[in-house]
Parts: C-alpha cells; structure tokens; sequence
C-alpha cells in the first residue's frame, strides 16, 4: 500500500490533470533500487509526456503518470529534464528531490540482486553488478565490451554477471567510478585458491560448480545451466576441465585478415572477426547467414541445417573461425569470397595474444568461451599445486611445472609455451600409463614361477618328422622361449606373427618342452573351432611320441559341449597327470579343472582373452613344494600369448607393455603372393558371369578350392550361420550348382562341422561357404581363392585374417572383396587391404583410420583414458616415459619411494584397475 504525502497525487485521486502542468509527487514505495517513488503525471498533449519516459528507471503506470526510483541520478535528471516547464510539485516533493540530488553520490558498481528477464519465463533472482554512469557514447560502449554488460530498464542501469567481476572491476578503475567494497569483496573472494588437497586427484573432486564463472550460468527458459551442459558434455571435475585442453590456438599477430583471404581461396585457414548481423534463418533453402568483419573487410559466413545457430550468434559478439575459404560467383556480378559451415566460435573479449579454441559441443550448448573463462578462473584459482615428477624427470626432457603447464595450455603467453603446456600433460598421462605396466611387470617377475628342464627328446623327435626346417625367426623364438622357461619365474612372453607366419609350430614346441621336464601344458584357444582344430592337428603332429618313462604323449581336448562322461574321466586324469597337454577353450578356465603339474599356458589369439581369463589360468599353477591351498601355495606357469594381428609399435608399449615381445618376421619360404581386388557390387549367387564365381570355376578346374565367407552380421552367431546358409542354398542352386559345396557356421554340432572341414582338406568339397568362423587358424594350403561377400562390413584386422586362409600352398591365390562401402572409412579399409598384405602396415593403417583410443579394445579398460596423449602421434613420448619408468622402478620396484606418483598411478586407474593391476 502506498502512502501519498502530496496532497491529491493525480492519476490517483480523479481529479482533472491541467494540460500545461506537470505534476510531481513523491510516495513511501519502493521503486528498483530506490525506496521511495517519483510519480510524475503529464497530459497527454505535453512534450514531456514521452521525453520523461527517457529518463533511468522510469517505468509507466498507465494511467497518465511516469514512476521513477526516487534516487540522486534520477533527481538531478528530473531536475534538468523539468527546467523550463511549468511544474506543481506536491506537498513534500521539494524536499525529497533536493535532499536525493544533494545526497552524496552512491557508489557506481554495486552487487545487487535483480531479476534479470523482466516478466521473462523462468527468470530467476540472480546476483549481478550494477553498473551506473552519466552516460557518454565512450563509457556505453566500453561497458557492453568490457564487462558484456546488458542495459537493464528495470534497474535503470547497466547489470554485468558476477562472473565478470574482474573486468567490471578494471573498467570501474579506468573510468573512476566508485566501487562499493562489496564489490571489491567479491572479487577478492572470486580469486581464493579452490580447496582441495593440492594434488590433481584432489581436483577429480572439485565439481565444476565451485567455479563462479559456472555457478553464474545458471538456467534461462530452455537453456539449461552451464554446470548441467558441461555435466552432458562431459565435465564436471575441476580435473575434467583443465585436461580439455584447446584443439587450436589463433595467434592474433598472425592471423590473416580478411582482407587479403582472397589469396587464400580454397586452403581451411582460422580468422578472428567480430559479428556484424546475424540473419533470419531461411527455412525454404535450409541456412543461416552470418556477417562478420575484421576491420579490414566484411565475410559472409553461411551455414546450412542449423537453425539453432540464430540464437548462439550474437551481433557484437567475437568470433574465431576455422573453415575453408571458397569464392563464389554469383549468376550476375562479380565472384564474392565466401565460408560455408565453418568452425566458428564466440571467444568472449579475450584480449590475449593468443585465442585457444576448444573442442566444442553444439549439442550440449557449449562454447568456447564457456570452457576458456571457467578453465581460466580454475588455473586463477589453482593455488598450489604439488608436482610429483622428479625434477631431473622433468630437467631431462625440458618438461614445465605441472601448475604452469594448466596455466600455459589454457592462457598461453606463446604457441611455443602453449605446446610444450600441452606435452607436459600428455607426459603426464603416457608415464602413469607406463608405470601402471611397468609395475604389473615387476610384480610379474617376482612371483615363483617353474623352472622348466628341457632335454630335447621330443621336440628332437617333433622337428624330425616335420616336412620342413624351421624358418630363421621361429628358431629365434623358441631360443627366448627356452631361456624364458628355463628361468624361474614365469614367463609372460606375446608371440606376434602375421597370418602364416608358423605360430603353431612354435607354440606346439614350447609345450613339448614343458613336457620334457616332467610339467603339463595347455593350449588355449578363443573358439571351440579353433580349439578342435588345434587338438586335431596336436594329435597328427604328436602321433608315435612318446616320454622318457615311456608313455605315449596323451593330448586331450575340452570344450563347453564334451559329453558329462568324457568330462569327468578327463578331468580326473589330468589331476593325476596322466594327461601331457590339454587343448580347449574358456571351459579350461573352470574352478574344478585342476592340473597335477601345470607349467606352461599357451593361449591362441590373445585379443579375444581377458586379463581375468589369464589370472584364472594363473590360479591353475602347479603346486609347489610344500605348498598350501588353493593360489597361495602355487606356482605361477610360464606363458605364451600368440597373436596374428600384427600390434603396432606403440600397442607393443602400451597396451601390451606388461609382455616382453618376440615376433616372427618371416613368413615361411615359397609362398605365393595373395592378388587381391575389391569389386564395388553385391554378387549375386543368381549371376552366373560375375567375376567371383567365374574364378572360382576357373580354380576348381584346375584342382583348386576356395572359400566363400557370409556377410558379417552384428556379432551374432545365429543370424550369421543362417546368412551363411542361404548364401550356401542359394549359391548351390544358382551360379555354383555344378559344384560340390561344403557349409560350416558356428552353429552346427562339432561333429557335422568337423566332417565338413575334414572333406574340405582332403579335396572332397570344392568350395566352403563359412561365417567368420574360418577366420583363424584354418590351414588348406590346396585352397586359392577366398571371397568375401560384404567385405565393407568387416574391420582391416578380420578381413586380413579371413584372407591369410589362403596363400597358404604353392599356387598363386587370389581375394575378391565385394559389395559396396558405406562410408570414407570403409572405401579406405578395403583399398588398403588391395594395396598391401603385410599385416604390419595393414595395422598402422588401421589404427590411422581409427585412432589411437581404438588399440584398446576391452584390454585393460582404465587405461585407455588418454584425455591430452594420443598414442599415435605422441609415440616418441610414450617411448621416454617408458624409458623414465625403467629407472623410475630400477631398484625401487613397488616406488615406494615415490608415494606421490604411485598414489597418482592408482588413481588414475580407479579401483578396479588398481586391484586388477595388484592380482594379475
Ligand atoms: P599361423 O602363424 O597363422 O598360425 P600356422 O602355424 O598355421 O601359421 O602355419 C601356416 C602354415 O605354414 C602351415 O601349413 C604350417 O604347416 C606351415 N609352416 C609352418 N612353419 C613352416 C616352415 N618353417 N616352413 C614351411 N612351412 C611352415
Ligand atoms: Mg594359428
């Protein structure tokens, strides 16, 4: 309720208003920040009747009468606005007007609270400044750049986010205008150091919301509050922000100004310009278009399909932008430079030399500038921050403190401090990485292993009875498995070869050397298929051999579906020790599995195996003497994990970093190369000339087999067998009919299967029309001719292995991949695969088209949280940390002495990683 003090206020009362007077009363209600109010009542007629309206605050009540804050500012502007003009001031009003002008002047920058959306949906009372000044064009325009400071009519002044605290403050002081110590206050508090315990795990605690700069964003009708769009995008430790590090900087002293881009047509250059408009977005030809200008010369920037880009653009606002430069002609006049869906993004007013730009995200709505100002204010607020690495770690390799390293990624003074910053922190992730390897290596070298005694009896016997000499590389390979198993502690070797490449033979004289000590030995393999064709091959290789008392080798399989009677005899004679090598698949793994005399594991294939299956097999370790139950009182048997997708050099050191490596680079003498073609179309089995099938003919009849491999479906065994069946029917029916055709997929029962594969070697069907399940370890050195159908849909790494099933003999083989490719990637895969059979290249291409994340795979999960390094690119620094860690861990084996590092190393890993990296 108000309270007139004037006598009748107008407006109020009803009595007729003179035309030529104005009317001034003042009554006890709060008005903005005033707490009292001016109503000024005007005729319609009068020419102040609009002219009033002009003044700070007012605000019309409709009903003939202008409702001002009664404040200094607004006295003394009445006072100038009214001079001249014939005026009834009402009882009362004198008094207050002079006493408000004579007031001493309030501060100019003030903390208030208002509501920021005047009758706006969802507006909310938020803290801002205030900001107040007799307004000159100067002042208005350094207010809006400086501190992005909004005209608030409601406040009748300028209101900056508190966020902006800093600059209001700088621009406060540039033109003397007075702070309220609350103002001052908050931005002494805005600066305190963030509490955490000064280690950047302590920062993987700080939530994004102790930041002012995050809080201050809070929520606007649809657009939900900078914490909630960072929490989307992925941020939302203090940690998870500095480590997002910019994807680019823009040099301002060497950015090209637009102007001169029209000697840059068609490279992707980065510009810094401000926004001149931003257009309506056009719905009928779907695109947006921006002006931006340089000061040297004005752009359009167009964007198709994003109409949401009208509300992130704002005129005024500055922008950097990367895309490519394109000229256009237009059907009349002269070509016109222009950019179509660039990288453009608000920077803020970012003042430094050099603009980070960040990887952003449209979906979740965050911008640059969202991430530079909050991770500018964490690195303001970072305090001290504890750097575990040994200062000679970091003199060695001219590394920058941690802390200035944040400080220098995110507000670099140069680009030459900006990339080491970079590097300090991707060292920083490559070494944790390292030392997690290196001290799972330790530990592994530690345990009680068997020391194995080889006497050469059967594998003198084996290499008697093969057909051919070892090759140079498997004669190296078995020499370090030799010295490895003699050794007494366990062997923890990765045996790579190409397809091909002689793995098996290996593998199989490793376990006789088991044998020869007195130990058992088990093969494992990641599918009953290739575990039943391993056993196979181990019984025909291994016939006629026997022991030093005497015995026949005994070689025994175990799969998921051996019959409940076969299971339990084998089981039984393997805890006696009357069976020298077992052969089988994840079933080997299970708890009532026990060996007498475990000594060696060879496990076929090793990407598909877990560290969990390696640790249960660990568990299954011959007893040692004397020793107790279960675990504690075994020995950990060697072992030998093959593989035939080549690792690239820096999955050596990385993913697989824990093994010590031995690769077989020569592929067996006398084999042909494999020509392989990719043909862009589906081959139909109805078409009876298309060029597949006519090799395939072509073959046979020269006594020749081949493969046909079913479209990849999903990773389901199900669909897949039945693809491949219909393939089968189909091709039976139409362009093979004359042809005898075989069919194998996973679903079948092994002994159908095993009858298929059996009549496939020994030439009685002439073509084999599979699933994946033919991927690995099948060996017809009579076959020629693989065909797989779809290939687009498979990966490098398989279609690489599905080919080496051929090539195996002495005829020239051929590969023919089909169908079309979905994507770049696909095009890129198959024209690879055309180009070169050489897995190794083959695997760098892969991980080229894949990235660096992609080694991984399910390995070791809690390392592949690489936010800075990338495995690719920063290979010269994952071999320096793995050289640090050596001396890090020489003699200091657990790093106790280190306890900062490893306390790190732990953490980075997480729980489950950590506990992993303790039992395995
Ligand atoms: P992978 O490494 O792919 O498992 P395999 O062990 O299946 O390769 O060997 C592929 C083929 O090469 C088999 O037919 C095998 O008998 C043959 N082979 C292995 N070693 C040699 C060798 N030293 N000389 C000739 N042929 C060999
Ligand atoms: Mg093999």
């Amino acid at each position: 309720t108000s309270t007139v003090l004037s006598g009748t206020a107008a407006g109020t009362g009803g009595q007729p208003v003179p035309l030529s007077t104005v009317e001034v009363a003042v009554r006890e209600q709060p008005l903005g920040p005033a707490q009292r109010t001016v109503v000024c009542t005007v005729g319609a007629a009068h020419p102040l009747r609009t002219a009033l309206g002009e003044l700070p605050g007012a605000t019309w009540d409709g009903q003939g009468s202008w409702l001002l804050p009664l404040t200094r500012r607004t006295a003394l502007a009445l006072r100038r606005a009214l001079t001249g003009h014939r005026v009834q001031l009402l009882g009362g009003a004198r008094e207050a007007l002079r006493a408000a002008a004579d007031s001493p002047a309030p501060p100019d920058v003030t903390v208030v609270a208002v509501d920021p959306a005047p009758g706006g949906e969802g507006a909310v009372a938020e803290q801002v400044i205030a900001i107040r000044f007799e307004h000159t064009p100067a002042l208005q325009a350094d207010v809006k750049r400086l501190c992005a400071a909004r005209w608030n009519s409601t406040e009748g002044c300028w209101v900056a986010g508190v966020d902006k605290v800093d600059d209001v403050v700088r621009f406060a002081a540039r033109h003397e205008l007075v702070l309220d110590p609350a103002v001052e206050a908050l931005a002494a508090q805005r600066d305190a150091p963030l509490r955490y315990d000064g280690t950047v795990d302590g920062l993987r605690g700080v939530p994004v919301t102790e930041l002012h700069t995050v809080r201050a964003r809070k929520a606007r009708g649809k657009t939900p509050s900078l914490a909630d769009r960072l929490a989307e995008f992925g941020v939302e430790s203090v940690y998870d922000l500095l480590m997002h590090v910019p994807l680019r900087y823009l040099d301002r002293s060497s950015v090209i100004p637009v102007r001169a881009l029209r000697e840059h047509v068609g490279e992707t250059i980065g510009l810094l310009a401000r926004i001149d408009s931003v257009g309506q977005y056009d719905r009928t030809k779907r695109l947006l278009r921006v002006q931006v200008n340089d000061g040297t010369a004005a752009l359009t920037v167009t964007f198709f399909n994003s109409p949401w880009l009208v509300r992130r653009y704002r005129p005024g606002d500055e922008v950097s932008i990367y895309g490519k430069v394109e000229a256009y002609t237009p059907r009349s006049g002269r070509p016109v430079l222009q950019m179509t869906n660039p990288l453009m993004d608000p920077i803020g007013d970012n003042p430094a030399p050099i603009v980070p730009v960040y990887n952003q995200s449209a979906k979740s709505n965050v911008t640059t500038w969202d991430l530079h100002s909050a991770a500018m204010e964490a690195v303001r607020r970072l305090g001290e921050l504890s750097d575990p690495l040994p200062g000679e770690v970091r003199e060695r390799h001219e590394l920058m403190d941690r802390a200035e390293a944040y400080r220098q990624v995110h507000h670099p003074d140069s680009l030459e401090l900006a990339a080491r910053a970079r590097d300090r922190l991707a060292f920083d992730e490559l070494l944790r990485m390292q030392i997690a390897l290196g001290l799972r290596r330790h530990a592994t070298a530690a345990e009680t292993g068997v020391s194995h005694a080889p006497t050469g009896e059967l594998t003198g016997a084996f290499l008697a009875a093969l057909p051919f000499p070892l090759t140079g590389a498997q004669e190296r390979a078995l020499a370090e498995v030799r010295t490895d198993i003699e050794r007494p502690h366990p062997m923890h070797r990765l045996l790579q070869g190409d397809v091909g490449s002689g793995k098996t033979v290996v593998a199989v004289m490793s376990l006789l050397m088991a044998v020869e000590g007195g130990y058992q030995g088990a093969l494992m393999a990641p599918t009953e298929i290739l575990a039943t064709q391993l056993h196979t091959e181990l019984v025909e290789r291994l016939e006629g051999l026997a022991r030093a008392d005497g015995r026949p080798l005994v070689v025994e399989f175990l799969g998921s579906k051996t019959r409940v009677k076969d299971r339990r005899r084998i089981v039984a004679e393997l805890a006696e020790g009357g069976i020298d090598v077992l052969v089988g698949t994840h079933a080997l793994l299970v708890e009532d599995v026990e060996f007498a005399r475990l000594g060696l594991v060879v496990v076929d294939e090793q990407h598909r195996f877990g560290v969990e299956q390696r640790a249960a097999l660990r568990a299954k370790g011959a007893p040692l003497p004397g020793g107790g139950p279960e675990g504690a009182g075994r020995s950990v048997p060697d072992m030998l994990i093959m593989t035939a997708t080549p690792i690239p050099r820096t999955a050596a050191l990385t993913v697989f970093g824990d093994l010590a490596v031995t690769v077989l680079d020569e592929l067996p003498p006398g084999r042909t190369p494999i020509a392989t073609r990719w043909i862009p179309e589906e081959m139909s089995p109805a078409d009876e000339h298309a060029e597949a099938w006519d090799l395939i003919h072509e073959q046979v009849a020269q006594g020749r087999q081949a493969y046909v491999v079913a479209s990849l479906v999903e990773d389901n065994e199900k669909l897949a067998a039945q693809a491949a069946t219909s393939l089968f029917e189909e091709l039976g029916a139409g362009a093979l009919a004359d042809l005898r055709l075989g069919l194998v997929h996973g679903k079948q029962d092994r002994a159908e299967r095993e009858a298929t594969m059996a009549a496939f070697k020994r030439g009685e069907v002439d073509v084999l029309v599979a699933t994946t399940v033919i991927e690995v370890g099948v060996n017809v050195p009579n076959a020629t001719v693989m065909v797989v159908v779809d290939a687009a849909r498979f990966g490098i790494a398989q279609l690489h292995q599905i080919r080496g099933r051929v090539g195996r003999g002495r005829w020239a083989s051929h590969c023919l991949l089909t169908g079309r490719a979905s994507s770049a990637d696909s095009v890129a895969r198959l024209q690879a695969l055309q180009e070169s059979t050489d897995g190794f290249h083959l695997s760098e291409v892969d991980l080229d088209l894949r990235g660096g994340g992609s080694l991984f795979g399910n390995r070791q999960s809690g390392q592949s949280d690489l936010r800075v390094a990338d495995l690719k690119a920063d290979l010269p620094m994952v071999q320096t940390a793995r050289a640090e860690t050596d001396l890090l861990l020489d003699g200091d084996p657990t790093l106790a002495r280190r306890p900062g590092l490893r306390a790190e190393v732990h953490n980075a890993l997480g729980e489950d990683a950590a506990e992993r990296l303790a039992r395995s």
